[in-house]
């Protein structure tokens, strides 16, 4: 039994309406559930008993749970109880925004309860909710006898080798993409791993029954990957859970029912949702995904922008209100979401799904036209990229080259770093696909909130403000130099180019520089044939762009990556949902920072990109270009609305 206290923060307390939705809430769990203030209880299953309690905003109360999923529903309940709008009238409650929220989030349709997150992936949606709030497994403890043992051993190895079947065939469906494989295959060799195998194994023939076997030594095994000093193996105990609770369901004949097969169109909704959840997902079937927790450049976001399903993350609404909700809409693009809109509210999400329909049929028209603006600019329209399994949607998409290749997302994943060998192999690819057009390569761009094995950031109070992306590089030339030599060798296409993110001084583009020399003299020397790549640096950090004068002097283009330099501007936290109001690149500081580095180019004549998520809005392309932006780079997904705002600009017209 589990109980924790609780102090009733629902407005007038838990009078009918909020009572109905607090039992609805209560009723989709397993646990025999109560909820006591002082000497008296009432069942949370009912909802007469709890108005006869008469729950009052500001008593205190303890809420108990008995069962399989006690501690969800605790907690759950505990929050649904805390929250002042639980149970509020449809359209009644003010909106659960966050301080600061940009006013296109306010501006959701009445009747039905909004909620405003972080816009992790694009696009809006409606659908029924489908619920994966996970039970929490007990162990059956049976103590077998000597003459079971055997047959449980078997048992155990059956489903092992089912679960590593699911996973292969998962890890072959074409909808998989290259870092859905990547997962799988790295929980694939966890399952054959005899760390755990053989501990399991050991415990079964000490006379443990399988489930208890597995759920105790996996639990085991999880924890010394926590107790690790290093973020990657420390993730990997999520790895390990996950896997241990897919042979555990496996071996009571269960399964996560929630996850493997959502009905076709539904929304996913869950408090949080791990990678390795993820890519269990048959994505095909879900229409969007609502997170209670979770932020826009989380792992989930960016698999979500991959496959187009439209995401809202770190979501206003509290986890009590997500698990209740029937029907959710939400749109990926404001992070605004909607739980059990009303008709009226259903109408008007349909009319923006209708439009973006009617959007996307209307753009199909500017694949084939240039990116030119009315007066004559030509402008490069290219892709963000992460993987190669995006080459093929960016040249359907149109893209004109690659203005931004993240090889941070290469190195996470991986149980070791790639050799300059694998590197050269897949920037050579990427080089041809795009060829003549440029592909500017970023260099590793990790920090302490990226864990990549072979690399020990360690904890870090403030990541962002951390040993990252070149600062990182020049302290690792063990890591650096390969990337380094590895892009030099794919240079010979003609068409690379080296990028460096998170610069703030000349000195480190001068150490950057230095460094290239010595790669080059020893490849060289090896007689290893190289181009000569552009070297370019990311403008993403207030220093950069108050030095852009001096930096453009040393440098061959500019990037700049709004998403970074809206956070450092405005000391407004990219993964924080509570500041995302302040984080916005269209805020009149960032926007004169982006005129300072543009400034800046255009003065020493070199080309000045945009990468960062704003490149991808048609309001700011009119603005970007008027500064001097010469490349706009996004997710494929946003390229041909973006030619289309690049060619009803007139830059020679000033705007009203
Ligand atoms: C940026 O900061 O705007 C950018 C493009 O890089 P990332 O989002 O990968 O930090
Ligand atoms: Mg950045």
């Amino acid at each position: 039994m589990i109980e924790r206290p609780a102090t009733v923060r629902v407005k007038e307390g838990l009078h009918a309406r909020p009572a109905t939705q607090f039992v609805k809430l209560a009723r989709s769990f397993a646990s025999s559930l109560e909820v006591r203030r002082g000497a008296r209880g009432a069942d949370a299953k009912s909802s007469v008993k709890l108005m006869l309690l008469g729950l009052k905003e500001g008593e205190d109360v303890t809420v108990r749970a008995d069962g399989a999923d006690a501690e969800v529903a605790v907690e759950a309940l505990v929050s649904f109880i805390e929250t002042p709008e639980a149970g509020a009238e449809l359209g009644g409650a003010a909106p659960t925004l966050p301080a600061g929220a940009p006013s296109g989030m306010a501006a959701a349709p009445p009747g039905g309860r909004a909620a405003a997150g972080v816009a992790a992936s694009e696009g809006t949606a409606i659908g029924l909710a489908f619920g994966f709030f996970p039970e929490t497994l007990a162990a059956p403890r049976r103590a077998l006898s000597p003459a079971a043992i055997d047959g449980e051993v078997e048992v155990l190895r059956r489903a092992f080798a089912a679960t590593v079947a699911a996973l292969v065939d998962r890890g072959a469906k074409p909808e998989a993409a290259p870092q859905d494989r990547q997962i799988i295959d790295a929980l694939i060799e966890v399952a054959g791993d005899d760390e755990l195998v053989g501990a399991i194994d050991a415990r079964v023939r000490g006379g443990q029954d399988a489930v208890t076997a597995t759920l105790e030594a996996g639990a085991r095994l999880a924890a010394r990957f926590e107790a690790i000093d290093g973020d990657y193996l420390r993730a990997r105990a999520e790895d390990v859970r996950g896997l241990v609770r897919t042979l555990a369901l496996t071996l009571l004949g269960r399964s996560d029912a929630n996850l493997a097969d959502p009905p076709a169109g539904s929304i996913l909704v869950a408090g949080e949702i791990s990678a390795w959840e993820f890519a269990r997902l048959p994505l095909a079937r879900l229409a969007g995904i609502v997170c209670a927790s979770g932020a826009a450049t989380s792992h989930v976001a960016i698999m979500a922008r991959t496959h187009g399903i439209p995401a809202v993350l770190g979501s206003g609404a509290s986890l009590a209100a997500l698990a209740a909700a029937r029907t959710i809409a939400l749109d990926g693009t404001t992070g605004e979401v909607w739980l059990d809109p009303d008709a009226a509210t259903e109408a008007s999400i349909r009319d923006r799904i209708a439009a973006e329909e009617r959007e996307r049929d209307g753009l199909d028209a500017y694949r084939a036209r240039k990116p030119v603006t009315r007066d004559g600019r030509s402008i490069e329209v290219a892709a963000n990229l992460g993987s190669l399994g995006e080459i093929a949607p960016a040249l359907a998409a149109g893209a004109m080259g690659v203005g931004l290749f993240r090889t941070e997302l290469l190195f996470m994943e991986r149980k070791t770093l790639p050799s300059e060998d694998e590197q050269a192999a897949i920037y050579d690819e990427l080089a041809r696909a795009f060829a003549p057009h440029p592909v500017i390569v970023r260099t590793l761009d990790i920090g302490g909130d990226k864990p990549v094995a072979g690399i020990e950031v360690g904890h870090e109070e403030n990541p962002f403000l951390g040993w990252r992306g070149v600062r990182l590089c020049l302290d690792r030339p063990d890591v650096f130099k390969p990337q380094l030599k590895a892009l030099l060798r794919a240079a010979v296409h003609g068409n690379i180019k080296i990028m460096v993110p998170m610069i703030t001084e000349t000195g480190e583009v001068l150490r950057v520089k230095a460094l290239l020399a010595e790669c080059r003299a020893e490849l060289d020397a090896a007689g290893v044939a190289i181009g000569d790549p552009d070297l370019g640096i990311m403008m993403e950090t207030p220093a950069a762009a108050l030095l852009a004068a001096d930096l453009a002097r040393h440098v061959a283009f500019f990037s700049i990556g709004t998403n970074d330099l809206s956070q450092y501007v405005m000391a407004a936290d990219r993964l924080n949902p509570r500041v995302a109001g302040l984080n916005r690149a269209d805020h009149p500081a960032v926007l004169r920072a982006v005129a300072l580095i543009c400034e800046a180019a255009r003065a020493r004549g070199i080309p000045v990109g945009l990468c960062g998520e704003a490149a991808a809005r048609p309001d700011l392309i009119p603005l970007f270009l008027r500064m001097g932006v010469t490349e706009l780079s996004m997710s494929p997904a946003a390229i041909l609305r973006a030619r289309k705002a690049v060619i009803e600009t007139d830059l020679e017209i000033s705007p009203a």
